[in-house]
C-alpha cells in the first residue's frame, strides 16, 4: 500500500463525519458529482411514498392545511436557513434558481431606485458567471433599462459607481471551484447604495456562508447540489428581514398575496420572505427536500467544511503524485479561503476522460471545453474514495 493509500485510511478512521455515508443510497463507485446532483438521502423513498399514498391518496385537498402543504415553502425554507447563517423568517423555497435569480435581480433594481439617489441603471454581472444567471441577467437589464456591464468579481469594486444598481455574484465559481470574498464584496456593493444578490448555488451545504453576520440582503441557491434535494428540488431565496417590506417582485403570484384565498383583483404583498412567492408550489419535491435535509440534523455546516479542505488538499496531494506531471493542471486555488467544495482539472482530453472515469466508477463531471470537474460533499466522501479517483485518473491518463 502507499503512503497515501495508508493515510486515507488513517484519515477515514479518524473522521468523525464518516458515519454520516450510511445516511444515503450509494454503491462501491466513487460519487464526485454531487455539485450536479447530490445523492438521494436513504430515508427519502420512504417519505415520498408515504405523502403520496396518505397525504395525497387520503386526505387529498385537506393536505393543504392540516398536512402543513401551504406553509412548506416558508417551513423547508427555515430549515436551510441555518445552513447558510440565517435567522428564521428570511428564506422560503419555490421555483428554480433561475426564476429567483430573475425575482431577486429585478427587485435588486427597484430597491436600489426606491433609496432615491442618482440615476441608478447599471447592472454589472459576474462575467465567468452559469450561463443562466447570465442570460436573466441580461433580460433584468433590458426590462429595468439598465446597461449591463460582465465583470469578474476582482473587478467589482473598482467598477462599482453611484449608477450601479445591482450585483450579481456567485459565492463559489461553478468551473473553477473558485470562492469568491463575500463578506467585503457586499459591504462594497451596498457602500455605493447598490444591491448585491448571491448565487450560492455551490456553497450552500458545502461551507459556512453567513448571510445575517456579513450583511447580505438577496440571496438564491439550488437545493440539489450540496443539500441533496433531489433532480429539478425547488430552489430558495434569502431576503433579509429589513428590507422585506421594500420587496417588490417582479412575479407577484397569489401565493405571495397578503389575503391567497380572498380573490382580489387588486396585488397585496404578504409581509415577510412569502413575498417571494409565486404560485402553487411544487409539492412532492418540496417535501422530498424536507425530508433530505435530515440528513443534516446534528452535523455542524463548520465540520463539513473543515472535511471539505482536508479531502480537496488531500485529493490535489494525491493527484500531484500519481498523474503523470503536466498531464493535468488545477484550477482550484490553493489557498483554503479561496477554495470551494470542488476541484477542477483542466486538461487537454478532458471529456474522453472523464468517460473512461465514469466507466471505472469514479464519477465526476466534464465542463466544455477542458474541465474535470470533482465534487467532494463531505458527508459521503471519504478519504480512501479520493485517493482512488487519483489513482483512477492516474491510470486512465497514463
Ligand atoms: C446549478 C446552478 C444553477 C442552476 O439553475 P437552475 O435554475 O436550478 O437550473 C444556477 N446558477 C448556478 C451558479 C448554478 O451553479
Amino acid at each position: 500500500m502507499s503512503e497515501l493509500t495508508l493515510r486515507a485510511e488513517k484519515l477515514d478512521g479518524a473522521d468523525e463525519l464518516a458515519g454520516l455515508r450510511d445516511r444515503f443510497v450509494l454503491d462501491e463507485g466513487v460519487y464526485l458529482d454531487g455539485n450536479s446532483l447530490g445523492a438521494l438521502p436513504a430515508n427519502v423513498p420512504d417519505h415520498i411514498g408515504e405523502v403520496v399514498r396518505r397525504q395525497w391518496g387520503e386526505l387529498r385537498i385537506r393536505s393543504w392545511t392540516e398536512g402543513g402543504w401551504w406553509t412548506a415553502p416558508e417551513r423547508v425554507g427555515d430549515r436551510i436557513a441555518p445552513l447558510v447563517g440565517a435567522a428564521p423568517g428570511q428564506v422560503v423555497v419555490g421555483d428554480s434558481t433561475s426564476v429567483n435569480v430573475f425575482k431577486a435581480l429585478v427587485a435588486a433594481v427597484r430597491m436600489a431606485r426606491q433609496d432615491g439617489a442618482g440615476e441608478r441603471d447599471e447592472i454589472l454581472v459576474d462575467a465567468t458567471t452559469f450561463p443562466s444567471d447570465g442570460y436573466i441577467a441580461q433580460s433584468a437589464a433590458r426590462m429595468t433599462g439598465c446597461a449591463l456591464r460582465p465583470v469578474t468579481p476582482a473587478e467589482v469594486p473598482g467598477a462599482l459607481t453611484a449608477r450601479t444598481a445591482a450585483v450579481l455574484l456567485n459565492h463559489v465559481d461553478y468551473r473553477t471551484g473558485r470562492l469568491h470574498d463575500l463578506p467585503s464584496l457586499t459591504a462594497a456593493v451596498h457602500a455605493v447604495g447598490a444591491y448585491a444578490v448571491w448565487d450560492l448555488c455551490h456553497s450552500a451545504g458545502a461551507l459556512p456562508v453567513g448571510l445575517d453576520e456579513h450583511g447580505v440582503r438577496l440571496a438564491v441557491g439550488c437545493t440539489y447540489k450540496y443539500l441533496n434535494g433531489g433532480p429539478g428540488s425547488p430552489a430558495f431565496l434569502y431576503v433579509r428581514r429589513d428590507v422585506q417590506d421594500r420587496f417588490d417582485s417582479p412575479l407577484p403570484g397569489w401565493n405571495s398575496h397578503a389575503e391567497p384565498f380572498g380573490m382580489r383583483p387588486g396585488y397585496e404583498p404578504a409581509a415577510g420572505a412569502l413575498r417571494g412567492r409565486v404560485g402553487t408550489p411544487d409539492i412532492l419535491s418540496l417535501l422530498a427536500l424536507e425530508a433530505a435535509l435530515g440528513v443534516w440534523d446534528g452535523v455542524p455546516v463548520e465540520a463539513v467544511r473543515a472535511k471539505s479542505l482536508a479531502l480537496t488538499d488531500f485529493f490535489l496531494e494525491c493527484v500531484d503524485a500519481y498523474v503523470p506531471a503536466g498531464r493535468v493542471e488545477s484550477l482550484t486555488p490553493a489557498a483554503h479561503e479561496e477554495r470551494g467544495s470542488q476541484v477542477a482539472l483542466r486538461c487537454p482530453d478532458a471529456g474522453e476522460a472523464m468517460k473512461r472515469l465514469i466507466e471505472r466508477g469514479v464519477v465526476g463531471d466534464f465542463r466544455h471545453p477542458d474541465v474535470l470537474r470533482f465534487g467532494f460533499t463531505p458527508l459521503y466522501v471519504g478519504f480512501a474514495d479520493a485517493d482512488r479517483a487519483a489513482r483512477v485518473l492516474a491510470e486512465v491518463l497514463a
